[in-house]
């Protein structure tokens, strides 16, 4: 495995991590979602990444498809899962062709997937035609408000876009909309609430590394020399305008659960 992408799986892993109690709220919440009818629950994630929703439900004992077309990704979940392997099943496939049989799991996750998928239609195809009847499918996703983290954002994508590139950002909430037409149109009924709420500290070096390490998919399509360009200039403004880029701001987080059952 390339040693470059393992470590942004690992940087990735950073910037994502729920503190353990929000982690365990959010387990209680999707294992609550589920009926399995007296049978042993199977849960399927699309986009397991390194492992952030999975490893806590794991650890309470359930069974989970771990599935993923990046290999740096599942290199760095496997390792993290390496204790509690037993009832894990590892799949490096692509979200829109999942090799499983029809009605084959209980539940089946996604959590901030969609956004990645031009053709998201036929990952929630897939997701839909695993779910045995009376199955879920459990969407998830982060909320972040913090000004500062903003402010490095937009003036990112500002100084990306004097170099001739402009930025779409709001397509991960513009697609879990479209995700809930879609589901609505099939006459299902997609119910969300927010799960989980918690304030973390976080410096203005590290939402730097961040975009520069483009942990955010709104900073993945930017020619990398453009980036270099954008990323230089950034620095400075950030040392100019926040001084010590050690000191700590805080950053209000919360998780939002869209459940769906089938029939
Ligand atoms: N669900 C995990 C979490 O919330 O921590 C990981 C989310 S991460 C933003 C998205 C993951 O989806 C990445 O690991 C990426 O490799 C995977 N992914 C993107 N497109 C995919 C596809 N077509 N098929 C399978 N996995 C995909």
């Amino acid at each position: 495995m390339g040693y470059t992408l393992t470590r942004v799986a690992y940087a990735y892993d950073r910037l994502r991590a729920h503190p353990p109690e929000v982690a365990g709220q959010i387990a209680t919440a999707m294992a609550g979602a589920l009926q399995t009818r007296g049978e042993e629950a199977v849960f399927l994630e699309l986009g397991v990444g390194t492992g952030r929703i999975a490893l806590p439900l794991i650890a309470r004992g359930y069974r989970y498809i771990a599935l993923d077309h990046d290999p740096a990704m599942l290199e760095v979940f496997r390792q993290k899962a390496a204790g509690v392997m037993r009832k894990v099943q590892v799949l490096e496939a692509d979200a829109r062709k999942v090799p499983l049989p029809d009605e084959s799991v209980h539940a089946v996750i996604a959590v901030h997937l969609w956004h990645l998928l031009p053709d998201w239609p036929k990952a929630l195809a897939e997701a839909l035609r695993v779910l045995k009847p009376g199955g879920v499918l459990l969407e998830g996703w982060d909320r972040v408000v913090s000004e500062e983290e903003w402010a490095l954002q937009e003036k990112w994508r500002a100084l990306v876009e004097e170099e001739g590139f402009p930025v779409e950002r709001g397509l991960h909430q513009r697609r879990l909309k479209e995700v809930e037409e879609a589901l609505r149109r099939l006459g299902l009924r997609p119910k969300a609430r927010q799960v989980a709420l918690w304030r973390e500290e976080r410096t203005p070096r590290e939402s730097l590394e961040a975009l520069q390490e483009r942990l955010y998919s709104f900073t993945q399509r930017v020619p990398q020399e453009a980036h270099e360009r954008a990323m230089a200039r950034l620095w400075t403004w950030a040392e100019g305008t926040f001084g010590d880029l050690d000191r700590p701001f805080t950053v209000e987080k919360s998780f939002h659960l869209r459940v769906t059952r089938l029939g």
